[in-house]
């Protein structure tokens, strides 16, 4: 059997625990780059291991052949397929693989477990199916990294946040980002429809020699040459944008939900040759999602955290030699949802309005010279220098507890990438963490101390440091530590003090 990360395991350990609670529907939250899969076949594994049958959906018939692939890869070979002249099809295997189209009209097979991939895109005869009676005790556990659809929560009652975007950066299991946002189009007149622009209207809007001219202009002066996905709002504009680059001499690729799977294999290998640097898209499930995207042209604007987050996605995986990825956003959508690390929710959507609108996070910032995105409260732009004058002090302060901060530290995280500050020193992560280790041992603490411990301080698992050696543990570092045990030694005493004042008043 594979590792589990230790993200991967928490969220094993939780969902087990939810749903020895009771819990029958659970939705588990993982960012790309977080190990879906893998923590998909380890509970699959732990199922089969208590007698259960299991079944796994999948949002479309074309996932279903990969997926039974990556299942063999992780030891689960006993698999049967739900699809019509599927040559795998064999109910009587105790793990059954089906696409949500496949179950429509068809007997469902008798299981324990079901997993539904990709939970955030909903369909309703599929949610109807699990309402019924004889679906009450079978625990549905919903995969998703975007779990964020209206009315998830109507369906699922519990939410497993495993990971976020930004703990897999801080990881180092996904790439860093720079934005620019080097135009903002023209919005005026677009109509909201089911939550997102009408596609026709803000094709409209979009689909203007100008707006095309500028992102071809601006990917020539700010793309490096990088491999680069551009998305444009429907194939019309994403065609447009093709012909632009093309008219200026750089070949660029074309793909959309109707191009063909071998069609899509020769525009991917010319992606990867360098023959095209740049291809253009209409966002749709699986384009780019394992290419080597290293600049991303977003034109098109929307409402939807689930595009967005699925947009920039596909330039986050790393690769040798990637230092990190450009975002040129010619849709605003930054101004609309703010980094896509910001993006975040507690709690599925139940369709029910929000009691306390909770307070979004300040948004970032554009530097008027080069248009690079600063976060909030950022003055110096970190990629030109430029300081904007006449800003009064505090002005960009006014959301101050919102301020990026890393946990446990009180410590801004404006210093040094991949370091944490402790007692006033900036520390790199591995030295950070061969020094928990060092400590932990020393003091004969439990396995798992200095993860945690880690995690608590950084925000994130020290996957990628689990080789360094031990540290001999620094005077800050040590004195951090007392200090904290001091810290939770008071809080205990006032627990108890508390808790010895109830029992005394109760007499
Ligand atoms: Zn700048």
């Amino acid at each position: 059997m594979r590792h589990l990360f230790p993200h991967q395991a928490e969220a094993l350990a939780r969902l087990l625990a939810k749903a020895r609670e009771g819990s029958r529907r659970i939705v588990v939250q993982l960012p790309t780059g977080a190990g879906k899969t893998r923590l998909a076949a380890e509970i699959i594994l732990r199922a089969l291991a208590k007698g259960n049958r299991v079944m796994f959906v999948v949002p479309s018939l074309s996932l279903i052949d990969q997926t039974v692939e990556s299942f063999a890869s992780d030891g689960i070979h006993d698999v049967g397929v739900i699809q019509a002249d599927h040559p795998l099809t064999d109910p009587s295997k105790p793990v059954q693989v089906a696409s949500v189209q496949s179950l429509i009209r068809r007997d469902w097979p008798d299981v324990q477990v079901v997993l539904v991939d990709e939970c955030h895109v909903q369909f309703h005869s599929f949610l109807e199916s699990l309402k019924a009676e004889e679906m009450r005790d079978v625990v549905v556990v919903g995969l998703s990294a975007t779990p964020w659809s209206p009315g998830l929560g109507k369906h699922y009652t519990d939410l497993i946040v495993c990971a976020t975007t930004k703990d897999m950066i801080a990881a180092g299991r996904l790439s860093p980002f720079r934005v620019f946002a080097p135009a903002h189009p023209d919005l005026t007149g677009v109509k909201t429809v089911g939550g997102d622009f009408q596609k026709g209207q803000l094709e409209k809007a979009m689909n203007k020699a100008t707006l095309v001219g500028d992102i071809v202009s601006t990917w020539l002066r700010m793309g490096e040459g990088r491999p680069t996905l551009a998305f444009g709002v429907d194939r019309a504009h994403a065609r447009h944008i093709q012909a632009q680059f093309e008219a200026v001499g750089e070949p660029c690729g074309y793909v959309d939900a109707y191009t063909t799977a071998d069609e899509r294999k020769v525009v991917r290998d010319k992606f990867h040759n360098g023959e095209y640097r740049i291809v253009s898209n209409v966002s749709c499930l699986t384009t780019g999602t394992d290419w080597d995207v290293r600049c991303i042209i977003d034109a098109r604007p929307t409402k939807s955290e689930i595009l967005i987050t699925q947009i920039y996605g596909r330039g986050l995986r790393t690769a040798p030699g990637k230092e990190d990825l450009i975002i040129l956003d010619h849709a605003d959508n930054h101004k609309r949802h703010g980094f896509i690390t910001d993006i975040h929710h507690d709690t599925l959507d139940d369709g029910r309005p929000k009691v306390s609108q909770k307070r979004k996070p300040p948004l970032p910032k554009e530097c008027p010279k080069c248009t690079f995105l600063r976060p909030p409260k950022v003055k110096e732009c970190p990629n030109c220098g430029f300081v904007p004058e006449g800003i009064p002090e505090g002005v960009e302060s006014e959301d101050g507890d919102l301020c990026e901060v890393v946990r446990g530290t009180g410590t801004k995280a404006t210093g040094p990438l991949g370091h944490v500050q402790i007692g006033g020193v900036w520390i790199h992560n591995a030295d950070f963490y061969g020094m928990l280790r060092r400590y932990g041992k020393e003091r004969r603490y439990k396995e798992g101390w200095a993860s945690r411990k880690y995690k608590d301080t950084v925000g994130s698992w020290p996957n990628r440091y689990y080789d360094v050696p031990d540290r001999t543990v620094s005077w800050e570092v040590k004195c951090w530590l007392k200090a904290d045990l001091i810290r939770r030694a008071k809080r205990f005493e006032k627990d108890r003090k508390q808790q010895g004042g109830v029992a005394h008043g109760g007499q």
